[in-house]
């Protein structure tokens, strides 16, 4: 099949998936035009994955499709922002009708479950590979950001953590069951934290999404908000599964591990108290910002060690 016909056949119908007003024009002509509405600013943001980097060889493309725009969408949670629409540059090796299709599926899904649309792209050959870039809307000077966080903030994670990295030993199982289904869906199907991270707008002083693990994206937000932080290992969101399934490993899985896409967030006291129960039930305190540089991880036995540097960087030998 032709790229015209792959668009038409496989692209085309996604993009009124999510029916906005903000959406004038999607695919099919030069470019897509989205509508700004007044008192907004646009949060914009592009996300590629590599075959053999990001996800494994031969990975079932629906849940790639789900998983690529998952990644790209909690970007847009972690800022606080609501999802309007995202286009898609896609690489494929060759044109394989069942591939596409299935692809295509996911992405359907994954792009409803999200409310957001598909409208614009490009159609390349070459080693697969996917860019996203997603497009969503804050209130003016709303979005939240890696810099807020200040001393005596409460650290705060959403969801459990873990799970996906734990998920990893499993990739190749033919009939996964039970914990080891539960913490495989936590990596193919991750669900971006959107109404969670519009509802903190306001509450918090600093956000990130939690895509390579913990230690590394708390990391980043100590960075750029200059200021150090302690976090308490035994208050960690660790799920029944993974306890179970990673015994005294699970609390390194769920400081050191990535791919949860949960939020972490630094709220201010006080902000937390008058939090509403959604934030509240949503987040789990694990620690608070202090101002002595870096990231301590006091464990179970109340000491304190320096959290090892953490994260995957592309251009640095990872252990
Ligand atoms: P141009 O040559 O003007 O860049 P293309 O021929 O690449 O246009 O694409 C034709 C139309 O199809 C455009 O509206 C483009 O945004 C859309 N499109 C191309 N590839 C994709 C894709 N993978 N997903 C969604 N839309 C796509
Ligand atoms: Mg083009």
């Amino acid at each position: 099949m032709g790229e015209f016909e792959l668009i038409r056949r496989y692209f085309r119908p996604l993009s009124g998936n999510a029916g906005s007003e903000a959406i004038i024009l999607g695919i099919g002509d030069d470019c897509a035009i989205q509508r700004i509405p007044d008192g907004h600013d646009l949060v914009f943001s592009v996300d590629t994955m590599v075959e053999g980097v990001h996800f494994p060889l031969n990975y079932n493309p629906e849940n790639l499709a789900w998983r690529s725009l998952a990644a790209a969408v909690s970007d847009l949670a972690a800022m606080g922002a609501s999802p309007v629409c995202f286009t898609l540059a896609l690489t494929l090796p060759q044109s394989d009708d069942t591939w596409v299709e299935s692809f295509a599926r996911g992405l359907s899904q994954a792009s409803r479950a999200f409310g957001l649309s598909l409208v614009g792209g490009d159609t390349t050959r070459g080693a697969l590979t996917l860019s996203i870039q997603v497009h969503g809307t804050v209130p003016r000077g709303g979005a939240l950001t890696r810099g807020g966080a200040n001393v005596g903030d409460l650290v705060c994670v959403s969801g459990t953590l873990g799970d996906a990295g734990q998920a990893l030993d499993y990739l190749e199982l033919e009939c996964p069951e039970g914990d080891v289904a539960s913490v495989l869906a936590r990596y193919h199907r991750p669900a971006p934290r959107l109404s969670l991270g519009m509802a903190l707008a306001g509450c918090a002083s600093a956000a990130i999404d939690v895509s390579d693990g913990l230690v590394a994206d708390l990391g980043h937000i100590l960075d750029a908000s200059e200021v150090g932080a302690v976090v308490d290992a035994s208050c960690l969101p660790i799920s029944p599964a993974l306890r179970r399934l990673a015994g005294t490993n699970a609390a390194s899985k769920a400081l050191y591990s990535g791919d949860d896409y949960e939020l972490c967030v630094t709220i201010p006291r006080e902000k937390w108290v008058d939090a509403g129960s959604r934030v509240r039930e949503a987040l789990t305190v694990v620690g608070h910002i202090d101002a002595s540089r870096g990231l301590r991880i006091l464990g179970p036995d109340g000491e304190e060690a320096l959290a090892r540097d953490a994260g995957f960087d592309h251009f640095r030998s990872n252990r």
